[in-house]
């Protein structure tokens, strides 16, 4: 899961709205052709986590995790109609290190371990033989994390009236219309996403308690168990990375414990899965999970990449910042046929990185 870095809800709506804005603009003024040379890069790396067909329903607070599966397709048409070679991230390393960028390449990567991708994602790689890496949880294969931000969706999709002591202050949230289901999500999800773990955990499961939603099922419903990875691990098209044991902000953790969640996450589904664990993907991603110090722990802990949810293109220069890789989000907010060649084009995301190419700092 990945977080949209601490901006106040109602600015994230304004932000979709500009950035799909200029999604539009670059595609309808041809932009994203001229600024291909620039900022299309070596390659992308994709950052994927639901892969499903549309559910209907109006509250879906979540929705911008999940891409359809003809959505896919079409990316995947799309980068085979332009000639760009599908790699797995562990031949993207190696391009990387040899300075090898005679063709453009794509990654293909799922954050989380969901059973979608397996029951929707796979076989449309398949159809394309497309590799890619699944990020996994340790305690969402376990069976035992917590998925706190589907909790809160189905909470507030159940509840009439939201009662929390926000900042110290007792709040109620009217939760009756799906406005007010959509205000209270956002309210309460910037104020969950800043507090400490432990914190976060006791809150969530208060809510939990209190609305009748089975917080530890989530997990299971939702996340694929070690049994259900042991084949995936196996299959020539996937590579398993790590995502930490728990899912947490490891920036905000004390040096050793973010160093444990890289270290034994790996050492986990190494011994579950009995295949090698040499890629990583920071829960979150955004500055405020992973920055100097996690790039660095990851390294030491023998990661060959790591992956953020920064927003950009592959350039030669990564090479140098193997374990701070950016990516390109697919979500569900721009699934329009027409936004492929702007996003592999590169202009989206140098767009958004108001046109820096390297974001490793
Ligand atoms: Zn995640």
């Amino acid at each position: 899961m990945t977080s949209q870095r601490g901006i106040p809800a109602p600015m994230k709506h304004l932000r979709h709205t500009v950035i799909r804005a200029g999604l539009e603009a670059l595609y309808f003024s041809g932009a994203h052709m001229l600024l291909r040379p620039i900022f299309a890069g070596v390659g992308a790396i994709f950052m994927l986590h639901h892969v499903r067909p549309w559910r209907g329903g109006e509250f879906r607070p979540n929705h911008h995790l999940e891409v359809t599966p003809e959505f896919l397709r079409a990316m995947l048409t799309h980068l085979r109609s332009r000639d760009i070679d599908i790699i797995s991230i562990d031949e993207a390393y190696h391009r990387l290190i040899a300075g090898d960028f005679a063709r453009r390449f794509a990654c293909f990567t799922f954050d989380d371990g969901y059973r979608d991708n397996r029951d929707f994602a796979l076989p449309v790689l398949r159809e394309f033989d497309a590799p890619f890496t699944l990020y996994v949880t340790s305690d969402f294969a376990e069976g035992s994390g917590r998925l706190w931000w589907i909790a809160l969706e189905l909470a507030v999709s159940k509840a009439t009236a939201i009662e929390a002591v926000i900042g110290g202050v007792p709040t109620r949230l009217e939760t009756a219309s799906l406005a007010a289901k959509q205000a209270a999500f956002d309210r309460l999800h910037d104020w969950l996403r800043g507090l400490a773990e432990h914190d976060l955990r006791r809150e969530v499961a208060a809510l939990c308690a209190r609305h009748g939603v089975d917080d530890a099922a989530i997990c299971r419903d939702l996340c694929m168990s070690w049994d259900e990875l042991k084949p995936l691990a196996c299959d020539p098209l996937v590579t398993v990375g790590a995502h930490s044991i728990t899912h947490c902000r490891l920036a905000r953790q004390r040096e050793e414990i973010a160093s444990r969640e890289l270290a034994l996450g790996r050492a986990r589904i190494e011994e579950m899965l009995r295949c090698p664990v040499l890629h990583l993907a920071y829960p979150y991603g955004d500055r405020s999970a992973a920055g100097q110090r996690e790039f660095a722990l990851a390294r030491a802990a023998g990661y060959k990449t790591a992956v953020t949810t920064r927003p950009g293109m592959v350039f030669a220069e990564n090479a140098d910042h193997l374990t701070a890789l950016p990516r390109v989000s697919l979500n569900g907010h721009y699934q329009e046929a027409r936004i492929l060649p702007v996003l592999t084009s590169g202009a989206a995301t140098a767009m958004w990185n108001g046109f820096r190419r390297i974001d490793a700092a």
